[in-house]
């Protein structure tokens, strides 16, 4: 669970790392786009470039296109986060409403075998079963229930370490929410990647997004 909250892997190497170093995708090879810079007399430009030999339609585009574009889409996607995240439950979440439907299961088994226990209590009483037969049903259900709370522990502590990495995000989601300028931190942390097809057509691939996909997806008219 704790990688799921974004390190930068590309700061570590000795190689220096540019705004998008390892996040910007070229859309018709899917190779990465490299950071590339054109002096000339007033200045230089910076550009993002595929530099795939075997890619015929290589993107590029130019860094504050770039920038621009992956910043409103960023603010957009954090405000909408925002919004939807006050409210923001476990139960809100696809995974966590698996497990407790699963720990619903182990809940009900437990209680079954408890209920066959009493029955078998009440066969000792009228001998139907014998001490040893009753001793050695008894143990087996009771190391039966061990091991199912066993494992409904784990989905527990799995379930409580989902919750703590919402609240872990939220609170990052809201830091970063209105910082004026696109950093590479906030890339890192949000980000999955960025596929360039065109200037005006970007596709960000956000980090965490299966956690809010529902409450987005909230505000839209279905049906007639
Ligand atoms: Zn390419």
């Amino acid at each position: 669970m704790a990688d799921l909250l974004g390190k930068d892997s590309y700061s570590n190497s000795k190689n220096q790392s540019y705004l998008f170093t390892g996040f910007a995708f070229c859309a018709n090879c899917g190779g990465l786009l490299y950071h590339r810079e054109c002096k000339h007399k007033s200045g230089s430009n910076v550009y993002w470039q595929c530099i795939n030999r075997n890619c015929r339609d290589k993107r590029n585009i130019n860094e504050r296109e770039l920038v621009t574009a992956v910043h409103e889409i960023l603010k957009s996607h954090m405000r909408t986060v925002l919004r939807s995240s006050k409210p923001l439950t476990a139960d809100m979440v696809t995974e966590n409403i698996e497990n407790d439907i699963v720990i619903k299961g182990f809940n009900d088994k437990i209680k079954q075998i408890n209920d066959t226990k009493a029955k078998l209590s009440a066969q000792i009483d009228n001998g139907t079963v014998t001490a040893i037969e009753y001793e050695e049903m008894n143990s087996f259900y009771d190391s039966k229930i061990v091991a199912l709370n066993a494992q409904k522990e784990s989905i527990l502590c799995k379930k409580k370490k989902m919750i703590n990495c919402i609240d872990e995000i939220s609170a990052r989601f809201e830091k970063y929410c209105e910082l004026p300028e696109l950093t590479r931190e906030i890339i890192v942390t949000f980000i999955d990647k960025v596929v360039v097809e065109s200037k005006s057509s970007i596709n960000i691939f956000f980090r965490y997004a299966d956690f809010f996909a529902q409450e987005e997806s909230g505000g839209e008219n279905s049906g007639s």
